[in-house]
């Protein structure tokens, strides 16, 4: 049988969460593989083992499991019989075709009541790994770990570890709302919440039939990609451009992007409202454009009661563009389109807009209707991984 050794980082189940945080990960873990041929998951200290039947695709199960947040790293593993010395032929033949100059064995015993303690399966299996090899032992730097799980009616083994996506399960720190524009930041701002273990919904503001539909396109795109990491997601497509036309018969130029924000905040707090979500988040990065001045965010994030969170204000734009490339979001992000945003708006936006003028201008707009119309009209598209 085909299996799958995975680690988890212990730093973050303190105490009573532990049971808690395995139990998701181990519900995602099952997600991502899903018709992949998973048999068992069976918990080990620390681990959980994946077992697969024969006919387990182990790059396509690789792939998968990459993705998967609280996984801090992995290893493909074999099946194999606890006697000793099958256990070292069955390691001795998978290691014939491979080169390395010094290893480490790391045995991990599930039954303590085998015969011979851990230390004492390393300098076994060592020794004839080390006369069949030529290769020196390496506590510290080995270019091979070979790692030994004794379990109670077997053993598996296995060679390299490959790194996992980190963070914790998505769905052990509740649900939010992210906003997404088919730009290059939100799509990172939404991982970067994903990985922290937010389950997400997703909003779009789409200025349609005033401008073209690509911003839509790509946003489907996006949380396509996105949705590997939490195999389930909802898309909300809000028709602006109506609400855009309304502001902007009572708005000044300068003002109107801050406006626009403004009523992205009621409307994604309408939806996180409907998906009992705690916070929303956004892809603002501190003065990265006119309108993310502190005074101009400051005065956005007043629409709403709820927290915004901006998982990128301190991020620059490089770092976030390379972040972009690693998650593989860059090129759907950087696909031409046309912003909601851009309708209307001035070249040269306000920088430092003040509360009490936007107040002033917004009283001259019917807010809750404005609002109601956003999040009772918004088409819901839902996505699922694997499709
Ligand atoms: P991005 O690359 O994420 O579009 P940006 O640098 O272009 O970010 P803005 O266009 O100022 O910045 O948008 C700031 C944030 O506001 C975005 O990261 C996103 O969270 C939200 N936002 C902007 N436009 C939209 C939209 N059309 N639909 C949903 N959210 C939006
Ligand atoms: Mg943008």
């Amino acid at each position: 049988m085909r299996s799958i050794l995975v680690r988890y980082h212990e730093v973050a189940l303190k105490k009573g969460n532990r049971p808690y945080f395995v139990e998701l990960l181990k519900r995602n873990l099952a997600s991502s593989v899903r018709g992949l041929g998973l048999k068992e998951i069976k918990n080990l200290p620390g681990r959980l083992l994946l077992l697969f039947d024969e006919k387990a695709d182990r790059e396509e199960i690789s792939d998968r499991v990459r993705r998967v947040f609280g996984v801090a790293n992995f290893s493909l593993v074999e099946s194999t019989s606890r006697d000793l010395e099958i256990l070292k032929s069955k390691i001795l033949a998978s290691l014939d075709a491979r080169h390395f100059n010094s290893f480490r064995i790391v045995t991990k015993r599930g039954d303590k009541d085998f015969p011979l303690t851990s230390p004492e399966i390393n300098r076994e299996i060592g020794a004839v790994v080390k006369e069949r090899s030529g290769a020196r032992v390496d506590l510290k730097n080995a270019e091979l770990t070979i790692s030994i799980e004794i379990l109670p009616r077997n053993a598996y083994f296995g060679f390299d570890k490959i790194v996992g996506a980190g963070g914790l399960p998505v769905g052990t720190s509740g649900r939010a709302v992210s906003l997404i524009s088919g730009g290059i930041d939100s799509p990172v701002a939404a991982y970067r919440m994903m990985q922290r273990g937010s389950q997400l919904a997703f909003v779009h503001f789409h200025s349609t039939p005033y401008l073209d539909k690509t911003s839509q396109e790509k946003v489907r795109e996006l949380v396509k990609l996105l949705t590997r990491h939490q195999f389930f997601s909802r898309l909300y497509l809000v028709p602006f451009g109506e609400i855009q036309r309304q502001i902007v018969a009572s708005v000044l130029r300068p003002l109107r992007v801050i406006f626009y924000r403004r009523m992205m905040m009621r409307i994604a707090e309408a939806i996180a409202r409907k998906e009992r979500a705690d916070a929303l988040v956004t892809g603002e990065s501190l003065a990265q454009v006119a309108s993310q001045t502190l005074k101009n965010l400051s005065v956005i994030e007043k629409a709403t009661t709820l927290m915004v969170l901006r998982p990128l204000v301190g991020m620059d734009k490089q770092e976030i563009i390379n972040q972009a490339r690693k998650i593989g979001t860059f090129e759907t992000s950087t696909i031409p389109d046309q912003d909601c945003c851009q309708l209307f708006v001035p070249r040269h936006p306000a920088t430092k807009a003040e509360l009490v003028d936007v107040e002033k201008a917004e009283s001259r707009l019917d807010l809750a209707a404005l609002t109601q119309f956003g999040a009772e009209n918004a088409e819901v598209e839902e996505f699922k991984f694997p499709a």
